[in-house]
């Protein structure tokens, strides 16, 4: 993820994002990225991943490499579906561990 200016929810500070991971204490396959406020310390989820979204996030980046050597339209076609399909079944899995994760917490 790009540094980015946001404001702080909670207390309404700007401050640069410094996206950080940690593993979940109760499932350690799951990745959490996050960042914290450094003028309240409030935390923030950014997103969760675990063993297959890191998988499918690899292939994404796979798809994208190959995107400066695609010499014909066509195949640029074909590549751009592609991944425009990776990214939306990407979507998909992070939303729905995302839901898993806070149905567990609540
Ligand atoms: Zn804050």
């Amino acid at each position: 993820m790009k540094d980015r200016i946001v404001d702080c929810s909670s207390c309404k500070e700007e401050f640069e994002v410094n996206a950080l991971t940690r593993r979940l204490e109760d499932d350690s396959n799951i990745e959490e990225t996050y960042f914290i406020c450094p003028h309240c310390g409030g935390e923030f989820n950014v997103c969760y991943s675990d063993p297959s979204i890191r998988e499918q996030q690899r292939k994404l980046r796979a798809l994208y490499a190959r995107l400066p050597r695609t010499k014909t339209m066509d195949a640029l076609d074909e590549l751009n579906k592609r991944i425009d399909e990776a990214k939306e079944q990407l979507g998909k899995m992070m939303e729905e561990l995302k839901q898993t994760i806070n149905q567990k917490r609540t």
